[in-house]
């Protein structure tokens, strides 16, 4: 490559290892002695088949699903399960389904899911600018189901652990899927973008547990309709055959550094590496009350908010991209996903020193 990689703590898509960059290169241009690119083969293909069931697999061993339950690839974006719930498992007319009210994510599964019917919204952080992700509240009993976001991408907020509600339990884990060890038979859905954590844009993961597809009644378009994708082995349609591809060499990767407990240990040392700076740097502050901070999204800000841009072009300088924060928080956001080296964190923390020291 002519350029030196850059140190990308962009939020999403995300940095992916250089080693599954490159061959997923190769598949492109040609799929082991194939004779066709990854993008020409037929998703009917025995090609093909292997390349979804590796993935599958890889999915199933990583996260330890359990026997009864579907692993799916959809389409549309985490965006598009905002309103593929509710149009599965609030369909009757006297259900209504629990939200948390926790993130910008949140927020907007929680206007999706309004206009399929009654959406109880049983505790919400938005008052303090969801620097917190609350955690007493009361679920009713004949919620459809509870939904949640384990990691709140832009606020840099994470849920630790998960309520017992007693109605099923559905996760937007988009951000820090892949990062941590989750127990997945606590959960009767869990979907993720792949382009945060998993793969490139283009897939999205469905883990869903198989008794909790019973409840799907009604009628439902067939490409919203979870039962399809589980009857089809997600090939109702023609899938996003690239991105499954990439996805499959990510969790091979992933899989070959030792798994999710080692990417977890080491994505612990990646935070705490950081938010020590924060909270040592006279300069800075962490936006996220300290019991939720993400590990996956770290958020700050300046005291004197005029440095912020003589902050933002010397990490430039020095090869950092990404940090900018969300539009409407403002600050810096670094996304510490798996692929992003130890490295690159030590690189940021020794420009935010050097900048302390430049500017006392
Ligand atoms: C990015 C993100 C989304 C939106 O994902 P798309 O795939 O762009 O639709 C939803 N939820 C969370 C937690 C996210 O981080």
């Amino acid at each position: 490559m002519s350029q030196p990689r850059k140190h990308n703590f962009g939020a999403g898509p995300c940095i992916l290892p250089k080693n599954v960059l490159i061959e997923a290169a190769n598949g492109v241009a040609q799929l082991e002695n194939s004779g066709l690119s990854v993008l020409e083969i037929s998703h009917r293909s025995p090609d093909f088949e292997q390349i979804i069931t590796n993935a599958r697999n890889l999915v199933k061993e990583l996260l330890e699903v359990p026997d009864d339950y579907s692993i799916l690839f959809l389409q549309g974006g985490a965006s598009m399960q905002f309103c593929m719930i509710p149009m599965n498992f609030l369909n009757r007319n006297n259900t209504s389904a629990a939200y948390l009210d926790a993130g910008y994510f949140g927020q907007k599964a929680i206007k999706e899911a309004e206009l399929f019917g009654n959406i109880n919204i049983v505790a919400s952080s938005s008052q303090s600018a969801y620097d917190y992700i609350p955690i007493d509240f009361h679920v009713p009993d004949d919620a459809a189901y509870f939904h949640c976001t384990s990691n709140n991408t832009i606020e840099g907020t994470e849920m630790f652990e998960f309520p017992d509600t007693g109605v099923p339990l559905i996760c937007d884990m988009s951000s820090d899927i892949f990062s941590r060890k989750i127990d997945v038979s606590r959960f009767s859905l869990i979907y993720a973008g792949a382009q945060k954590n998993m793969g490139p844009a283009g897939v999205t993961l469905v883990i869903v547990k198989d008794s909790f597809l019973e409840n799907v009644s009604g009628n439902i378009p067939s490409m919203l309709d979870y039962r399809i994708y589980r009857n089809s082995n997600s090939l109702f349609n023609t899938p996003p055959v690239f991105a499954i591809y990439a996805t499959m060499l990510n969790l091979r990767w992933l899989k070959s550094r030792g798994g999710v407990k080692f990417i977890q240990t080491e994505n612990s040392a990646k935070a705490q590496l950081l938010y020590d700076e924060i909270d040592r740097n006279p300069l800075f502050y962490g936006l996220a009350k300290r019991t939720h901070r993400s590990l996956m999204n770290v958020t700050f800000r300046m005291y004197q908010p005029k440095l912020e841009t003589d902050f933002l072009a010397y990490v430039t300088e020095q090869g950092i991209v990404g940090i900018q924060g969300y539009r409407t928080v403002g600050g810096f956001r670094a996304s510490l996903y798996n692929a992003l080296p130890y490295e690159s964190v030590k690189v940021l923390v020794e420009c935010m020193r050097a900048f302390a020291e430049q500017n006392n």
